[in-house]
């Protein structure tokens, strides 16, 4: 490893990262390189890498693709620890975060329409007084920006005035994504997050709800995305090819490559296990710094 040695300031507490899919289908290359590289980035600090699965969204899900994602993880030799947390078990607390914020004035009850905000932020409480139908909003500053440091995509910076006041809670009544993932990375202890670049304009709407509730704010490594052949990021929703479990050395090394580490020749066919501990002890994610995309290896394209 030579990214931030076990000495660093960064790590004092421990490191503590996961791997966090929803269930919508099953591990594809894209996938892949996420679990990986919160994997190495893991286990070359010495820390525990967790896996979640973010089920809160019963219509986009495929019930077999929980299962599906956990045995493809541990066919590619990438174990967790401890056991796997289903969010859709998390209702209570969500709820108790939720009722947090609402005693500190940060939520609010609303019921604007998409078609009243009209493609608009949403601004300002709008003080509705209904307790039924009713979404709750988190109360984000009208303007300003907020910047963090990413590890591989530096300084990094939102207009608040674009985010507005985002939902907590919908309508209908599930959580939405930022509670959730909020929630559980406060309560399974997360400090380190690494995950794709789609991701990062999430960042400042958790990153508020962390300022709200009061707790420190994990190190983010955003990774490049994988590119199909149109240029369209490698997705379940693009119809990426699911991986298969029967060239998993061939796979790990594209991966490997992929994230610009470069296992010697004569390990390439090794098992997975090998590998593994290859990659762990050459980890250096600073190969991947200010990169945003790269083309996926041909094989994984689709035509
Ligand atoms: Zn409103």
């Amino acid at each position: 490893m030579t990214d931030s040695a076990s000495s660093s300031p960064l790590l004092q507490g421990g490191y503590t990262g996961r791997f966090a899919p929803s269930p919508t289908g099953p591990l594809h290359f894209g996938s892949l390189l996420a679990a990986l590289a919160s994997y190495l980035d893991a286990r070359a600090h010495d820390g525990r890498w967790l896996v979640r699965i973010e089920d809160l969204d019963p219509p986009r899900e495929d019930p077999t693709a929980a299962a599906s994602i956990l045995h493809t993880l541990e066919a590619y030799g990438l174990h967790w620890d401890g056991s796997v947390r289903y969010q859709s078990g998390r209702h209570a607390a969500y709820q108790q975060r939720l009722e947090q914020l609402i005693s500190q004035g940060l939520a609010f009850p609303c019921q604007c329409s998409r078609k009243q905000l009209a493609g608009k932020p949403h601004h300002g409480n709008c003080h509705c007084h209904a307790t039924e139908d009713i979404a709750w909003r988190f109360l984000c500053p009208a303007q300003g920006e907020y910047c963090f440091d990413d590890r591989l995509q530096g300084r990094w910076c939102e207009d608040l005035s674009r985010i507005g006041d985002f939902v907590l809670q919908r309508r209908d009544g599930p959580w939405s994504y930022q509670l959730a993932v909020v929630c559980d990375d406060i309560d399974q202890g997360m400090t380190h997050i690494v995950r794709g670049i789609d991701l990062i304009d999430s960042t400042a709407r958790q990153a508020l709800l962390y300022q709200a509730l009061e707790q420190p704010l994990p190190q983010y490594a955003h990774i490049p995305v994988a590119l199909e052949n149109n240029g369209q990021k490698l997705s379940k929703q693009n119809l990426a090819r699911p991986l298969r479990t029967d060239n998993i050395s061939a796979t790990l090394t594209a991966a490997l490559q992929w994230l610009q580490q470069s296992p010697p020749a004569g390990l390439q066919q090794a098992p997975a296990g090998e590998l593994l501990q290859w990659a762990v002890s050459h980890w250096d994610i600073r190969r991947l710094n200010g990169q945003q995309a790269l083309p996926a290896p041909v094989i994984f394209r689709r035509d």
